[in-house]
């Protein structure tokens, strides 16, 4: 398998078109930074709302009926995230970026701002991010997170202070986290739906990494790089994703079993190796 993976990287480097090498991550490149994933059994749904599923609890629905208590559990995520460090598989991804340039793309299911932090760019954030918030009524752009709001404790509360911050300055409506909830869609302005999947047609090779793949967007993007000709190489330690379901019986899905930063410093040698 390594060998068919390396040929395709060196074909996918000489091609004058659908030569971008796209990577696709999800929780599970963070997993190493020590961040939960959403669905694992560390999931930090289960820790921090053990009495509502994710597809209840990360709702518009939801955090218009409990605005307090959704800022108390993203305030416990932005220390979480805080306290994490990129990891060798972000900085993988970083440097892969330096050395294909204008040929490489990151469209990442994150929230968690990792890949920035590891010195990314080309960033597609298709499930927004917690680093920056909007108005909940939608009468401005996306904002960055007040710098006064501070991390808490997952049992702390919100302090009147943090009541006012958390207030759209325009129309005293609350702010919300800049996310897409399970009962939203996916657009251009906030998630870049458009651009995605344009860079999707362009794909010679889509690298999948840390995501099962339960929503629709990745799925959609790698039926796309599929139907224009492209590949798509997994880096999964099992045989579990919607991906390998779906594409494993077709040529042109590979699947390299190694954990997410191990994966990737492997693909990052064979990039170099060519280039
Ligand atoms: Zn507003």
């Amino acid at each position: 398998m390594k060998l068919i993976v390396e040929t395709l990287i060196q074909e996918t480097l000489q091609k004058e078109k659908k030569n971008l090498f796209s990577f696709l991550t999800g929780a599970g490149i963070s997993s190493e930074s020590g961040l939960p994933t959403y669905r694992g059994n560390d999931g930090i749904w289960i820790k921090g709302t053990k009495y509502h599923q994710p597809e209840e609890f990360g709702t518009f629905r939801y955090f218009s009926q409990n605005q307090e208590e959704v800022w108390q559990y993203n305030l416990f995520w932005k220390k979480l995230i805080e306290e994490a460090q990129p990891n060798t598989g972000h900085f993988a991804i970083a440097e892969i970026e330096k050395i294909l340039k204008n040929q490489f793309q990151l469209i990442t299911q994150n929230v968690d701002g990792l890949h920035h932090r590891a010195g990314s760019q080309k960033i597609f954030e298709i499930h927004g991010n917690k680093q920056s918030v909007r108005c909940s009524s939608g009468c401005n752009g996306v904002l960055p997170m007040p710098s006064e709001l501070k991390s808490k404790e997952l049992t702390e509360d919100l302090t009147e202070k943090d009541l006012d911050l958390l207030r759209c300055q325009d129309c005293g409506d609350w702010l919300r986290p800049n996310t897409l909830w399970f009962d939203e869609s996916y657009n251009e302005k906030l998630y870049f739906l458009n651009s995605t999947l344009r860079a999707a047609k362009k794909t010679g090779i889509l690298f999948i990494i840390g995501t099962s793949g339960a929503t629709t967007l990745p799925q959609i993007i790698a039926e796309k790089v599929l139907q224009y000709g492209g590949y798509l190489v997994e880096i999964n330690t099992e045989e579990n994703s919607y991906f390998f379901e779906r594409f494993s019986r077709t040529k042109k899905y590979m699947l390299i079993r190694e954990k997410a930063s191990d994966g990737l410093i492997k693909i990052k040698e064979m990039i170099e190796k060519y280039t």
